[in-house]
């Protein structure tokens, strides 16, 4: 199987093939000559230069690899070109098995205005707003004040919160279509836009489904993702808090996410997501077609591999059940990105000293071990960090150990400083998992921006590093570093080697 990816999903899905047998091959650009997705998998081919257009994104290159390679199967992982009706083709007619839905089912779930119109079709509550496409600012105007404001315009090809403005009040709706419309053209190549009703204060709640191709379809339970920053998750979870104040709410989520499913015929893995407000009412958001980065909370509350169930499904020795799995306890996961914790903007850089936690029920996907460099070439992210408990509260309690053991540092120069500064949301996510609201589990869409203080460093009480910072500083002499002026002592850990083998001498 070629897996048609890099990082840590590269390497997520290489483990669950090599248990299956499957010999693996991995694809590399340049950037990722010394990755460890390339040793995680059997066989390693480079795809091009590091710009993601050039390689991964590079569709006759890759099935052109995987010929050369004998590759049987091909394993998208999420992003890059996991949802391309046009990648599944390619990989048809080379005569490899895609691992995924058909090019049919990606094309109508990938464009959110057709998602929408299904979900109408069956009768699924969707967020009130246009039918189809409005194709101008006074359409969307028109539209906004029928539903009434606030709005969202959406584009159709959407994804990662991009294309998409929230408008208060009429006389913001043409400077936002316009905006928005030209973002959706520039990372789409569509332009196409949708009004929608903004859903105040909403909780974001999807259903992970499975789907056998011939109209059988089971759900494994939910996650909830609301904990988002430029709508973009960071903490999610399963069980729901919010659906546990509601429980008549979440068979219905799970009835009308298995029916979308097996209306659509859909094969392998898919999730559904929905918006759920505050009196439990939830709304169809739209459907990813693939793995989800988050997959692995269900995958801990359920005991099922996700890759394992993808892969057997793909490969016709796996008959779906007619029920999805049980599930048990609740499981939390972080995503440790390489971003400045002010602006949640990506901060590439090199990182010096990885030290991940561990423990009973913790788990670490990341594709850094040891010294690396986070690329401006890819998304930011450093790891997933799960983990499992019985209950919430102890599944947010194991989290919280083992964030404050995770350590990563920026790489050591020769004068014993940390070099440049590696900026990592590891002090955000220590006090997310301490935050009042995500402990009651009110953990609303909003939770960041209430929250202002959660983007703080950590001033007044040094924290534990800032703690065993200042202890070596002193052990190292260090502490001269602030009279320098005054004293002349210099403050490398060198120069105070240097002084000790003085004062030997
Ligand atoms: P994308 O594909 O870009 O991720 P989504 O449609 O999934 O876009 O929306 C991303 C996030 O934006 C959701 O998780 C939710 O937090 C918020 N959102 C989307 N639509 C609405 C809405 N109508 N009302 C309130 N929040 C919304």
């Amino acid at each position: 199987m070629l897996i048609a990816n890099r990082g840590e999903i590269a390497i997520r899905v290489a483990r669950t093939a090599r248990a299956l047998g499957f010999p693996t091959v991995a694809v590399y650009s340049d950037a990722d000559r010394f990755a460890p997705h390339v040793q995680a998998c059997d066989r390693a081919y480079w795809i091009g230069a590091s710009e993601p257009r050039e390689s991964y994104l590079n569709i006759d290159r890759i099935v052109g690899v995987a010929k050369a390679a004998g590759a049987r199967f091909v394993h998208p992982g999420y992003g890059f070109l996991s949802e391309r009706p046009r990648f599944v083709e390619a990989c048809q007619r080379a005569g490899l098995v895609f691992v995924g839905p058909s090019a049919e089912n990606m094309e109508r779930m990938g464009d959110k205005i057709q998602a929408r119109a299904t979900a109408d079709e069956l009768q699924v509550p969707r967020v009130p707003g246009s039918a189809g496409a409005v194709k101008s600012p006074a359409e969307a105007a028109s539209v906004a004040s029928k539903i009434g404001y606030p709005v969202l315009l959406k584009a159709a090809a959407g994804g990662g919160g991009k294309g998409m403005r929230r408008v208060n009040e009429a006389g913001q709706i043409a400077a936002a279509f316009e905006g928005a419309s030209r973002e959706a053209l520039s990372a789409f190549g569509d332009g196409a836009m949708y009004v929608e009703k903004l859903i105040l204060e909403p909780h974001h709640v999807e259903i992970q489904v499975f789907g056998d191709g011939k109209g059988g379809a089971i759900h494994l339970g939910e996650r909830e993702c609301s904990v988002q920053r430029r709508h973009q998750k960071v903490l999610e979870e399963s069980p729901s808090p919010v659906l546990n104040q509601f429980p008549d709410t979440r068979p219905r989520m799970f009835e009308a996410a298995v029916r979308i499913t097996k209306h659509l015929r859909y094969a392998g893995a898919g999730t559904l997501e929905f918006i759920v407000d505050g009196e439990g009412n939830y709304y169809f958001l739209e459907m990813n077609t693939r793995l989800q980065v988050e997959h692995p909370v269900t995958e801990w509350v359920t005991g099922v591999d996700l890759v394992a169930m993808q892969l057997l499904l793909a490969a016709g020795e796996l008959a779906l059940p007619t029920e999805g799995p049980d599930r048990s306890g609740s499981s939390v996961e972080v995503r440790v990105y390489a971003e400045d914790p002010k602006n949640f903007l990506p901060a590439p850089g090199k990182i010096g000293v990885i030290d991940p936690p561990s423990g009973p029920f913790v788990r670490w996907d990341s594709a850094f071990r040891g010294p690396g460099e986070v690329s401006m070439f890819y998304d930011p992210m450093i790891a997933k960090l799960s983990v499992w408990g019985p209950t919430r509260a102890e599944a947010l309690q194991r989290m919280r150990v083992a964030l404050d053991e995770l350590r990563i540092e920026a790489p050591m120069a020769p004068d014993g400083t940390r070099e440049g500064s590696l900026k990592t949301n590891l002090g955000f996510l220590r006090r997310l998992v301490r935050n009042g609201d995500v402990l009651a589990g009110n953990t609303t869409t909003d939770l960041i921006e209430k929250h202002p203080e959660l983007k703080a460093p950590p001033g007044g009480a040094p924290g534990r590093e800032a703690a065993i910072a200042a202890a070596l500083a002193r052990m190292l002499g260090q502490a001269a570093v602030t009279q320098e002026g005054e004293s002349g002592v210099s403050h490398s850990v060198w120069s105070w080697q240097a002084r000790r083998e003085g004062a030997r001498s």
